[in-house]
């Protein structure tokens, strides 16, 4: 596996996303992530240029892994990066049944991809995005959650929000 992308809406990325890139990057040659602004999504906390940042501050030890903001088709995004592997994380059986869908679709639109599951690792397999806004939300310590690498970002966009 030369070249791999790793995608998500990242509305924050979470351990849980890092440990998945970790991962895929130990793996690879070069990893891209795709930060996607996710039309289907309408209620995301964070703008798309914001989630990237974060990214890119997360993702900024791995010398091989390159983050970047793309609001077409994954499979479209991979093919122009030259990737032949989509790399996604699963955290349990529903998950599981999205992906297996997922993979289809993009097989189905480029059929040099082929899409590798990576299992959770134990302790982040109830980390989700949208546990991580919450937590936001109601100001709980999000050190358990979070890249410490994004605190002081997500620190400033809160207290912002909140005027
Ligand atoms: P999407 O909207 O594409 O599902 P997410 O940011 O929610 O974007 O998730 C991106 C990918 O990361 C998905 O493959 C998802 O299953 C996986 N993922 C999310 N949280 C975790 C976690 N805690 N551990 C492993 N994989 C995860």
């Amino acid at each position: 596996m030369k070249v791999a992308v790793c995608s998500g809406s990242f509305d924050p990325i979470t351990l849980g996303h890092l440990d998945i890139i970790a991962r895929g990057a130990a793996r690879c040659e070069k990893l891209w992530v795709c930060v996607s602004p996710n039309a289907e999504k309408t209620n995301q906390m964070f703008t798309p240029e914001q989630k990237l940042t974060m990214v890119q501050l997360a993702v900024a030890p791995f010398p091989n892994v390159e983050a970047e903001l793309y609001g077409g088709l994954l499979a479209d995004y991979a093919v122009e990066r030259g990737a032949t592997t989509i790399l996604r994380g699963v955290r349990n059986g529903s998950d599981f049944d999205a992906e297996m869908q997922l993979a289809a679709i993009n097989h189905g639109i480029h059929p040099t991809l082929d899409t590798w599951l990576i299992p959770a690792s134990g302790p982040y397999a109830h980390f989700s995005s949208s546990m991580a806004r919450e937590m936001i939300r109601y100001q709980q310590p999000l050190e358990p959650y979070l890249p410490p690498a994004i605190l002081p970002m997500i620190q400033t966009i809160w207290n912002q929000k909140r005027g």
